[in-house]
């Protein structure tokens, strides 16, 4: 197992979705290598955080004030269930949403064409058709998100590439260091952003 899929299955370990098959594997990767190791323990430091602190933060009916502000339906179900399977990890994730404001409204009523890069000049961006080209023999240093738009990566992305409502293609030249997320709904982005604030709490 190399670092990059270790690093997936840290992922899913805080999600909770490890088989014990996968759990030997990480743990045998967590052994030798020390980088992986820090990052682990890290997370797991947030998770004993979030576990700590959630009862200082959480307002009455916090959870049913939540949920009436989301989506109806679908979502709402996800939600649901979500909140059942991790009740920590979907209550911090909901306190810091609204702690950061309107983020979520923000999101809902944009579904133009966005895009968040930090080498627009190594790109081929062609807005009509809602399409970002990383051409052969380019790089970009760092993430790449694109919302309402798809993105073809030919050459090089050193960083995550997401995709909002919108597909990834990585043609044979192509080569993503990061994580390819391509996500189709709202509560999938919330989801995201949970996720990487969690991550980045761990640095
Ligand atoms: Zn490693």
């Amino acid at each position: 197992m190399n670092c990059h899929q270790a690093n997936e299955l840290i992922h899913s370990y805080l999600d909770e979705d490890l088989t014990e098959h996968e759990q030997s594997e990480l743990k045998q990767h967590l052994c030798q290598c020390v980088d992986c190791r820090t990052h682990f323990h890290g997370l797991r430091q947030v998770i004993v955080f979030l576990q700590s602190a959630s009862h200082v933060y959480a307002p009455e009916n916090f959870t049913e004030k939540v949920m009436a502000q989301l989506p109806k339906d679908t979502m709402l179900q996800v939600w649901k269930k979500r909140l059942h399977r991790h009740p920590l990890l979907v209550a911090a994730s909901l306190f810091i949403l609204l702690m950061a404001g309107s983020s979520y409204s923000l999101w809902a009523d944009d579904k133009q064409f966005l895009l968040t890069t930090p080498g627009p000049e190594h790109l081929q961006i062609n807005s009509d058709k809602n399409i970002v080209i990383v051409p052969v023999n380019q790089t970009v240093a760092g993430d790449i998100v694109i919302r309402n738009g798809d993105i073809k990566v030919e050459g090089t992305v050193e960083g995550n590439v997401v995709a909002i409502d919108g597909h990834i293609y990585l043609a044979s030249t192509g080569h993503i260091t990061g994580e390819k997320e391509e996500i189709s709904q709202a509560v999938e982005w919330v989801w995201y952003n949970l996720k990487q604030t969690v991550m980045n709490l761990t640095y």
